[in-house]
């Protein structure tokens, strides 16, 4: 019989991550008598991100952090938004910020994002942010590629020296991933399309002992190329024929993989747990617990 991959379930790890959290917060609230408070903003009624915003909440207040959904006009103005940001900023009481996206089309939503405190960053997104990841002194980082990285740590696998190959480089997945892995001095490769192009992706996904995945087309990533004994994380959502399916062909690479994330139930669901593990991680930062401030 041929053995097949043990799957990584997001669910599971999310569990963990969970007791983590409720720990440091016990710690919190035992030293500072509060737990920290994060504040969503959205400009504009978005049917698309109301079940995200009401998974954040739930999250949240399971674990014991306050949360507050702020909407503003649709009609408000960039320089509304962003005063309304800087308001957030000022309130010691808030101690993470996320800004619902999509913004409405006339305001540029780099410009908000921009406009967010880099300690009060719960998405891990801001420039500031990303500059500390590439320096090794991060305190937050992007929700998705935290997740993605844990999911390939839970293997208990020594991920140091290990040949990592990621594809897709956009800045909420692939490049955050690549920064959290060079701290394990895994070996790093990143793929886009360039490497597609040139006719190179198949022979660095066959190097790959970890494969991790994110660019949004539906098996894209043949089973048959997936090294054997690799873990394989697949980001992608997608959506074929009403099922959602991952950018790695799930049957084919689950032959060959150690260990694989299912799509949906791999990434995903720990993706919201990790943005609560950024708001304590930002409350922390705020007083002073990590020492110097870079
Ligand atoms: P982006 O569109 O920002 O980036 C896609 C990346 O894929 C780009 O770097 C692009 O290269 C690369 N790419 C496109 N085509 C190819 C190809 N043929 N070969 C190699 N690389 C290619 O996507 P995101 O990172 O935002 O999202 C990726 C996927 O992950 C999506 O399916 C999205 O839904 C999912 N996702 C899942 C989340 C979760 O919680 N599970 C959260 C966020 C995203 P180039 O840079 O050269 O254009």
């Amino acid at each position: 019989m041929v053995k097949e991959a043990q799957l990584l379930k997001g669910a599971e790890i999310a569990k963990q991550v969970q007791e983590e959290i409720k720990t440091k917060l016990a710690e919190i609230k035992s030293k500072y008598g509060e737990s920290p408070k994060l504040v969503a903003l959205q400009v504009g009624a978005q049917s698309a991100s109301e079940l995200y915003v009401k998974k954040q909440k739930d999250t949240a207040e399971s674990l014991g952090i306050q949360y507050e959904f702020v909407l503003m006009d649709e009609k408000s103005t960039e320089a509304d938004v962003i005063k309304k940001v800087r308001q957030l900023n000022q309130d010691p009481k808030i101690h993470a910020i996320i800004i619902q996206m999509p913004m409405p089309a006339h305001i540029r939503g780099n410009h908000i994002l921009s406009a967010v405190d880099s300690h009060k960053d719960a998405e891990g997104v801001h420039v500031d942010n990303m500059g500390r990841l590439v320096l090794q002194t991060a305190k937050v980082a992007p929700c998705t590629a935290i997740a993605a990285v844990r999911l390939a740590e839970s293997t208990g696998i020594n991920l140091f020296g290990k040949e990592v190959v990621l594809v897709g480089q956009s800045k909420i997945v692939g490049r955050p991933a690549a920064f959290l892995l060079l701290e394990h001095r895994a070996t790093i490769t990143i793929c886009h399309t360039g490497t597609a192009k040139a006719g190179k992706l198949e022979d660095h996904v066959r190097r790959a002992e970890v494969l991790i995945v994110a660019v949004g087309k539906p098996n894209m990533i043949p089973g048959e190329w997936v090294r054997e004994g690799a873990v394989v994380i697949d980001v992608g959502i997608n959506r074929v024929d009403g099922k959602t399916v991952g950018d790695v062909d799930f049957e084919g690479a689950k032959k060959r993989a150690a260990f694989i994330t299912p799509v949906p139930g791999g990434v995903g669901p720990l993706t919201v747990t990790m943005l609560m593990k950024n708001v304590v991680q930002a409350y922390l930062w705020q007083k002073g617990e990590f020492g110097d401030d870079e």
